[in-house]
C-alpha cells in the first residue's frame, strides 16, 4: 500500500465520523509493519470530554486486532485556522508508544489538494517513551 492508498483509506473513513456537535469530520488510517491497515473516525459524545480522535481510534484498533506495529499514520481532515490539521498531542503520545519516533505521519485535505509528510520524531521530539 502506498501513501496515496493510505490517505484514500482515511478519506473514505471520514463518512464514519460521529460529529453531531462540531460537524468536523476527520478520519485516520494506520499502516502496520505486517501490511495491515486499520481506520478510525472521530467519535463525539454529548458529554464532550468523552470524544475520541480518529487517530487514536485507528491506533487502538491495531492493538485490539493484533495487526502489528504502526509504521505510518494518515489523517484526513478539514483545515484548522487555514493550516493542514495535524494530530493532537494526545494522539502523538499514543502513536509514540505504539509506533515509535520513526512513525511516518501524513496529513491531507479532504479533497486531496494538499498533503504533507513528517515523522513522529519531528512532531513530538521530546515525548516520553518506554525504554526498549
Ligand atoms: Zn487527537
Amino acid at each position: 500500500m502506498d501513501d496515496t492508498d493510505l490517505i484514500d483509506a482515511a478519506s473514505r473513513a471520514r463518512a464514519l465520523s460521529h460529529v453531531p456537535y462540531s460537524e468536523f469530520s476527520m478520519a485516520a488510517a494506520v499502516l502496520t509493519d505486517t501490511g495491515e491497515v486499520r481506520v478510525g473516525a472521530v467519535v463525539e459524545n454529548v458529554s464532550l470530554g468523552l470524544a475520541m480522535c480518529a487517530e487514536r481510534v485507528a491506533l487502538f484498533s491495531t492493538v485490539a486486532t493484533d495487526a502489528g506495529r504502526p509504521v505510518a499514520l494518515a489523517l484526513v481532515s478539514p483545515r484548522t485556522s487555514g493550516s493542514l490539521t495535524h494530530p493532537c498531542g494526545a494522539c502523538l503520545q499514543v502513536a509514540l508508544e505504539l509506533g515509535g519516533p520513526e512513525l511516518r505521519v501524513l496529513v491531507a485535505d479532504p479533497d486531496g489538494t494538499a498533503s504533507t509528510e513528517t515523522t513522529l520524531a519531528e512532531l513530538l521530539p521530546m515525548g516520553p517513551a518506554k525504554r526498549s
